[in-house]
């Protein structure tokens, strides 16, 4: 487990908090912009590097601050260009961060806590259960080890990083204000200058957050819908007992509206075979989303062992997306990308892959989780 120094870590600090934290230490407010740069554009996490900032004052940063990301487990290079990390946390999990290369454009994935709560019943990270929250420096951290790997933001013409997607594990509307500063740091041109746009946040369903977030900042917003009807989403999305479809798609629309020019939803629907993938379904969604501005991702079910679901066919996903387009809608299929790192959606930690080096990789990770679960019950017996 990684142990705390007592000193504040500037990496998970936003641009207004690193500003305060100067003031506070009877510095000037500019020093925030000088040091995110080295941070984030840079890379860089030794003080003694920022050759801008004078001896006395890296002295006094030094004794008081430091710049620390999550510790990195892995990082694996697939064969199609995807890349994964697997990070160790605070609280001593371990959680993954996937980038995604597709034409000019490149994708991070990153997670917002290590395991969910929310235990949607195909998902892998809901069946490992809640384990911890990620601090906003864990979550920011991950997009600066991605971004290092590709060498500094000025040096490049094209950023390796154009999107990001809370998409990884846990519910980033569970861990508010955390996620809302990380993301605060990847828009800022001081951090990671990602558009609005292209910073999106998904969630399951979470609604008095849903209108939190629009108070807060405008990033595209995702919502994991998966099935047409409170019957049947009662039983795959469990938050929605709490939160049902009406209440949730009036408060999507609420914030979309709020965002304004021509922004839209998007809606995930992960396809899971004879659950969710009928004709009758579409017809249902359709009508559902008759009077919400959107765009379709369907994502086709990753399996994992004993998850009691499987993939449809390839003609059943085309069936379904025909139906959605006729109607008139922007509908895309996720295709699964990384499969030979396991990097693809709820094929994150936790699971036991069949083929032996994974098995021993993905063992390895779990046996991690679960020795320090153990093990921080019994510092908490004690
Ligand atoms: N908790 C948030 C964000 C993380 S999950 C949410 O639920 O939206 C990111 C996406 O991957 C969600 O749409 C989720 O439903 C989907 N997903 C989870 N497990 C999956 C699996 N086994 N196959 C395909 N998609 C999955
Ligand atoms: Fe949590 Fe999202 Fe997985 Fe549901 S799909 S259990 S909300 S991570």
């Amino acid at each position: 487990m990684t142990q705390s120094t007592g000193k504040t870590n500037l990496l998970g600090l936003t641009q207004e908090e690193l500003e305060q934290f100067f003031e506070q230490i009877g510095e000037k407010r500019f020093r925030a912009g000088q040091i995110m740069k080295w941070i984030h554009h840079f890379g860089v996490d030794d003080f003694d590097a920022m050759t801008n900032i004078g001896k006395a004052l890296r002295e006094k940063l030094k004794a008081s601050a430091e710049i620390r990301g999550p510790e990195v487990v892995s990082e694996d290079i697939s064969s199609d260009g995807t890349r994964k990390w697997v990070v160790r946390v605070a609280s001593g999990s371990c959680v993954e961060t996937v980038y995604i290369p597709q034409g000019s454009r490149g994708t991070l994935c990153v997670s917002s806590q290590a395991g969910c709560a929310l235990d949607c019943s195909f998902c892998s990270t809901g069946k490992q259960g809640f384990n911890s929250d990620l601090t906003a420096a864990e979550i920011i951290g991950q997009v600066w080890i991605a971004n290092k790997s590709f060498g500094t933001i000025p040096a490049k013409i094209d950023r390796a990083i154009t999107n990001v997607v809370m998409m990884g594990m846990g519910e980033p509307l569970l861990n508010f204000d955390n996620v809302v500063a990380a993301m605060k740091i990847m828009m800022d041109d001081l951090g990671y200058g990602i558009s609005k746009r292209k910073v999106t946040l998904s969630t399951s369903g979470v609604v008095p957050m849903i209108d939190k977030l629009a108070e807060v900042i405008d990033v595209s917003l995702a919502l994991s819908l998966h099935a047409p009807n409170d019957e049947l989403r009662n039983k795959l999305v469990p938050i929605n007992k709490k939160y049902p479809l009406e209440m949730l798609l009036a408060a999507c629309k609420r914030y979309i509206s709020r965002l304004g020019e021509k922004r839209v939803l998007t809606i995930e629907y992960t396809l899971l075979k004879d659950v969710n993938d009928t004709p009758q379904h579409a017809d249902e969604m359709i009508a559902l989303l008759k009077d919400v501005p959107c765009k379709i991702n369907l994502i086709p079910f990753n399996p994992f062992p004993h998850s009691g679901y499987e993939r449809p066919s390839n003609n059943a996903i085309r069936r379904f997306q025909d139906l959605l387009h006729k109607a008139g809608h922007n509908v895309t299929v996720r295709t699964t990308r990384g499969e030979d790192i396991d990097a693809a959606c709820g094929q994150l930690v936790g699971q036991v892959m069949d083929r032996t080096r994974r098995s021993e990789r993905y063992i390895a990770v779990r046996q991690l989780n679960s020795e320090t679960d153990a093990a921080s019950s019994a510092a908490n017996r004690t």
